[in-house]
């Protein structure tokens, strides 16, 4: 069922329902369910739209054949036109964060200055820092102690340490963890903590009013260009309903449909593009795994997954090495070799340590278009020059530290990514930007973005809780409401 149903005929078999509210949010990710959840904190009437399910833990049946169908985008392989990477984007309740490894970290105050210098005043690691803690607290971010870690990452840290450098211990917003190590594939003890378990509850109870399995498709204007109503189709996977067709008529809507799909709704739409740059602006962290094989049994997949990482800043190498993990049937198509070869690699799977690396502030050139043909996103990311030597960079340190610890057998894998950024970009020049620095597009207004999207530039670190804390920044300038859109 994992497919775009934009181009589709409507074949709509009960009435089209017609809801009147406020505030539209499309998505419900780390971005758009920040948004939503605050908006109706704020006593605005929301409705939040997602095209994916409202998953809960015991639809976790840590299976990854059944979890790739079910909780991401295209069964967990959106692969670039040329597929030299294969990305990976959640689809359900909760986006990223239902299906993400929970590490919350800040970006860099050096990184966050980049932007600034790029025009975008108020954006600064110390303009951020609010925000961040609001986040950190709602998804009770926190720090596991050593003696917690799993195999993997105490390797790591051993590695490091016989280096003569120091590991350093991520916050992940994951309470009383049990360990199981499919947080990939959702959490089936409610330990890992996606939005639909912090954010999205306190909405609720303050009137926030969630369609899942729904995906919006056209996003409307009246007759002065401003963003006005929402078209969507709520599809048979929610129990009790016939295909119907949902429109929301609202005073503001949020897009905050991840990346890609932000971009290929408001393309499809064509909408927002006078400066030429939707879609344009890619960046992912592009990583590779590096694993080494020992002789006593790691389980690199069981466990908290990601307790631990170093982050070499740009100008220090550009790349980030961290503990992190690979589930069996995704290591099965990512490591090298074929057939006899494949196999005995394959056999010795509980001696793995696996270590990730990737580019810290990859160059965003990457681009998405429609594919003609398929209606489907075309992605193109090269690596640069620049990202090439990073990423050799943090393959190298990688096998340091494998050597450092007795790892033999040393392979890497294919090139992979979980952290999609920009095409939408938040900037001061209507020319150039796509977005206003209060995240609204310069060309329609009432028409917000609030996802990953508006980064100008890749964070240094995973980026979560950055697109959390700037989902709380426009939520609050859209309650603020400068502009009487509410009035
Ligand atoms: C496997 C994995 C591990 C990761 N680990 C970490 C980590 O440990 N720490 C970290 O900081 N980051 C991590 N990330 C990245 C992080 O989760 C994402 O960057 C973040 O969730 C992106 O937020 P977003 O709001 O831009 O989009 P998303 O969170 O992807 O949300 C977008 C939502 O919009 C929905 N949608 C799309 N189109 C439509 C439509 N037309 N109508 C309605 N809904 C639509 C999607 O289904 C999705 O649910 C990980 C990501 C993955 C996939
Ligand atoms: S490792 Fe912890 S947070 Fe992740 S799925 Fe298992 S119990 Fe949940």
């Amino acid at each position: 069922m994992n497919q775009t149903r934009y181009d589709q005929s409507l074949q709509i078999s009960g009435k089209e329902l017609v809801e009147e509210v406020d505030v539209c949010v499309i998505g419900s990710g780390a971005g758009g369910g920040v948004i939503a959840s605050e908006l109706a904190c704020r006593r605005h009437r929301v409705v939040l739209l997602e095209a994916g399910g409202f998953q809960t833990k015991k639809d976790f049946n840590q299976r990854e054949f059944d979890m790739n169908r079910k909780l991401y985008w295209e069964n967990r392989l959106l692969e670039s036109e040329d597929t030299g990477v294969g990305m990976s984007v959640a689809r359900l309740v909760g986006g990223g964060t239902g299906v993400n490894d929970g590490v919350a970290l800040r970006s860099t105050a050096e990184n966050l200055d980049r932007w600034v210098q790029d025009g975008l005043k108020g954006y600064s690691r110390a303009d951020l820092d609010p925000y961040y803690e609001k986040v950190e607290e709602i998804m009770h971010a926190q720090t596991y102690p050593r003696f917690e870690w799993n195999r993997n990452n105490t390797l790591f840290a051993e590695g490091l340490e016989s280096l003569g450098e120091e590991p350093h211990p991520v916050p992940v917003y994951i309470v009383e963890c049990h360990k199981s190590g499919f947080c990939n594939l959702g959490c089936k003890y409610n330990s890992k903590q996606g939005n639909f378990l912090t954010y999205l509850p306190r909405g609720f109870t303050n009137g926030l009013r969630l369609y899942a399995n729904t995906e919006a498709y056209k996003i409307n204007l009246n007759p002065k260009g401003e963003a006005y109503s929402v078209d969507a189709l709520i599809s048979t996977e929610t129990k009790g309903f016939p295909p119907t067709a949902l429109k929301v008529l609202a005073k503001v809507v949020v897009l905050a449909a991840g990346p890609i799909y932000t971009t290929m709704l408001l393309l499809k739409n064509g909408l927002a593009n006078s400066s030429g740059n939707v879609g344009r602006g890619l960046s992912n962290h592009p990583s590779i795994a590096v694993i080494g094989v020992h002789d006593r049994e790691v389980h690199q997949y069981r466990g908290t997954p990601i307790q631990v990482d170093k982050l070499y800043p740009l100008g220090q190498g550009n790349y980030v090495v961290e503990a992190n993990k690979t589930y069996p049937m995704e290591l099965s198509y990512i490591i090298p070799g074929w057939g006899k070869e494949h196999k005995e690699r394959m056999k010795k799977l509980n001696y793995f340590q696996n270590i990730y690396t990737y580019v810290s502030e990859d160059e965003p050139i990457g681009t998405v278009t429609i594919n003609k043909r398929t209606g489907k996103p075309s992605i193109k990311k090269p690596l640069t020059e620049k990202d090439k030597k990073a990423f050799s960079l943090g393959m190298a340190k990688a096998k340091q530290i494998l050597k450092a610890v007795g790892a033999g057998d040393i392979f890497t894998t294919h090139y992979v990514s979980a952290h999609i950024e920009g095409m939408c970009r938040m900037g001061p020049n209507p020319k150039k930007d796509v977005v206003n620095l209060h995240g609204e597009t310069y060309d329609v207004p009432r028409l917000f973005i609030g996802d990953a999207s508006v980064f100008p530039r890749p964070v240094a670190v995973n980026p979560s809780l950055t697109i959390m804390a700037i989902a709380h920044k426009t939520a609050e300038y859209i309650d603020a409401d400068e502009k009487g859109y509410f009035g």
